[in-house]
């Protein structure tokens, strides 16, 4: 168990249970406050990742809950926090 394992696979936003469960395979359903990605469905698979990280790339100062956004929010730092095995992902 590393702390990247409480992360957004897509956006890389801390979440306070981790997506996948504490056994990495036991995804919670809930939704990222940042991207709006439903884990466990949206982010099964690398292609996935990649299919919804440009989406919300396209504009990421969107929130899918505004009232959640830090003030001084730097998306680029929040995507350093992506688990390894989903950075750098191929076009899909
Ligand atoms: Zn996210």
């Amino acid at each position: 168990m590393t702390d990247a394992e409480l992360h957004c696979r897509v956006c890389g936003l801390l979440q306070e249970e981790p997506p996948w469960g504490w056994d990495g395979n036991t995804p919670d359903f809930e939704i990222c406050d940042c991207c709006g990605t439903e884990f466990g469905y949206e982010d099964a698979t690398s292609v996935g990742v990649a299919r919804k990280r440009r989406a919300w790339l396209a504009d990421p100062g969107v929130w899918f809950r505004p009232e959640a956004k830090p003030a001084g929010w730097e998306p680029a730092e929040q995507l350093s926090h992506v688990p390894a095995a989903f950075r750098d992902l191929p076009e899909a």
